[in-house]
């Protein structure tokens, strides 16, 4: 680097770094919301928040910033790190700059409106009632995508907007290749007469439920120095490599419900810890996207956390944490109800292996939606008629059906690939693993999971947002995402259980 561009850099990061604080004061202000605030302060809560990401917003526009990345753009001399800081904030920068006040006013009017009334509709369990709120939604997208470009279709922006470089076109060869596959499995499994048994998981006292969460969590190597897990009505994790806030929920009546949500968002709180710190709000110091994030999430929820091997050692230790609960449970027993698979209306109640059957069905309507070969109005039937297809049966209501999802109320398009994206690179990153430590399964059975989060450190921590989300997959697996290994790794651990 010559050393006039190199300070515009540092002018660059700086600003960048700058821009992350504020940010991340502002999720800090989410997450005490859901954690913490008293009923009453919410109002002044909202205030706090309009105010900061007003703020926010004037830092990340500043001209400065587009005058230092249209002066990096054209230096030669920029090495590949440089390069890829400017070419995040690029991506960054166009997206608070080229919309208008007027569309983003309307659509944060639009997103609390349609969140009202999907709630509404979601209770009295009435698609009409957001019908409109929805059609306004698709349209402010649409707009959105035009304003900022897209590679074929508008549905191409937002695919790319959680997942960078991903289409809708390689999506759909990637959904496409695993449907057939993947019902053939789920059938062979749910028509089998070896089904566990999981009536016994019933009043699990939840301080001990908590106690042993902190237990696993600790043990995967989650730094409490340095990140916290609470309580809130939906898990999740926020923060950053500096801090990372978990949170999960305790149920008696669901103990495995908390154990795996709590492990998954562990998962996405090891690969934050695992950023460099001082390199926050920089693609150095950032993760590649929602799927890769969900990478290490379901990784360690599903590939670890339901290993045979992992349950080896954790196991004796449930069963002490939970005395009386598993009186005349055999070890195989609680094995056998923790891979339990069975096809449920509902999203977030469902496995891992039918999981990705309502992904694929959600990604089918958006994709219609968008182009416009399915109208709003005729979406519940389109939805029921898919999930008979695709999962067996027609919801019975629309809060069971269309309606069960927030994401659509506030404009969440093009993110529930995430979610199955994050499933097939994790099922890759296993077998990369499993090849690099050839003696993983005896080490898992002995409670030892730090040669994972070794090599999660090394290959996909350290590289941040430096690689787009198949470059990363190629850097590290070998390969492009492909459906071949979730099916092995699905097949490997489930068949077992269900023949
Ligand atoms: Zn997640």
């Amino acid at each position: 680097m010559i050393a006039s561009s190199e300070s515009t850099y540092d002018r660059l990061v700086a600003a960048l770094r700058d821009l992350h604080r504020i940010k991340s004061t502002l999720g800090l202000l989410h997450w005490d919301q859901q954690v913490n605030l008293p009923p009453a302060s919410s109002d002044f809560r909202a205030e706090q928040v309009a105010a900061l990401s007003e703020l926010a917003w004037r830092e990340a526009a500043r001209p400065e910033i587009g005058d230092w990345l249209c002066a990096l753009e054209s230096d030669p001399d920029l090495d590949a790190d440089a390069r890829a800081v400017v070419k995040r904030a690029r991506r960054d920068y166009e997206e608070v700059t080229r919309l208008p006040g007027t569309f983003v006013r309307r659509k944060a009017e639009a997103g609390s409106k349609g969140y009202h009334a999907w709630h509404e509709a979601r209770s009295a369990s009435d698609f009409s009632a957001f019908q409109d709120a929805l059609q306004e939604q698709l349209d402010l997208a649409r707009e959105q995508a035009d304003l900022l470009g897209h590679a074929d279709r508008p549905y191409d922006y937002w695919v790319d907007h959680f997942d960078p470089g991903m289409t809708v076109e390689t999506i759909d060869r990637l959904f496409s290749a695993l449907q057939p596959e993947l019902l053939d499995l789920v059938q062979t499994m749910t028509g089998s007469p070896n089904q566990p048994d999981t009536s016994f998981l019933r009043g699990f006292d939840v301080d001990r439920q908590a106690t042993f969460v902190r237990e696993v969590i600790g043990s995967l190597g989650f730094d409490w120095n340095r990140g916290r897990l609470d309580t809130a009505i939906h898990p999740f994790c926020s923060g950053h490599a500096a801090d990372t806030r978990l949170t999960t929920r305790y149920h008696p009546d669901v103990p495995l419900d908390s154990l795996f949500s709590s492990i998954h968002e562990a998962g996405h709180g090891l690969y934050e810890q695992g950023l460099d710190p001082d390199w926050l709000g920089t693609a150095l110091g950032s993760a590649v996207g929602m799927a890769v994030h969900e990478s290490q999430s379901r990784l360690w929820e599903n590939q670890i956390g339901r290993s045979p091997h992992f349950w080896q050692y954790w196991e004796p230790r449930y069963r002490v944490a939970f005395a009386g609960n598993l009186d005349g449970v055999t070890a195989d027993d609680l094995y056998r109800a923790i891979c339990a698979v069975s096809v449920t209306p509902i999203r977030v109640d469902s496995d891992e292996v039918t999981y990705n059957l309502h992904i694929m069905l959600r990604f089918l309507l958006e994709k219609q939606l968008f182009d416009g070969s399915l109208a709003v109005r005729d979406l519940p039937e389109a939805w029921n008629a898919r999930s008979e297809e695709m999962l067996g049966f027609r919801p019975t209501s629309d809060a069971e059906g269309v309606l069960q999802d927030v994401h659509w109320s506030s404009g969440g398009f093009g993110y529930f690939p995430s979610y199955c994206l994050g499933n097939l690179l994790a099922a890759q990153l296993w077998y990369s693993l499993r090849a690099a430590v050839p003696d993983l399964d005896d080490q898992l059975a002995r409670g030892e999971t730090g040669a994972v989060l070794t090599w999660l450190r090394k290959h996909v921590h350290a590289r941040a947002a430096r690689f787009d989300t198949q470059a990363l997959s190629r850097a590290v697996t070998g390969q492009p995402l492909g459906h071949h290994s979730l099916i092995r790794y699905l097949r490997e651990r489930y068949l077992p259980l269900y023949t």
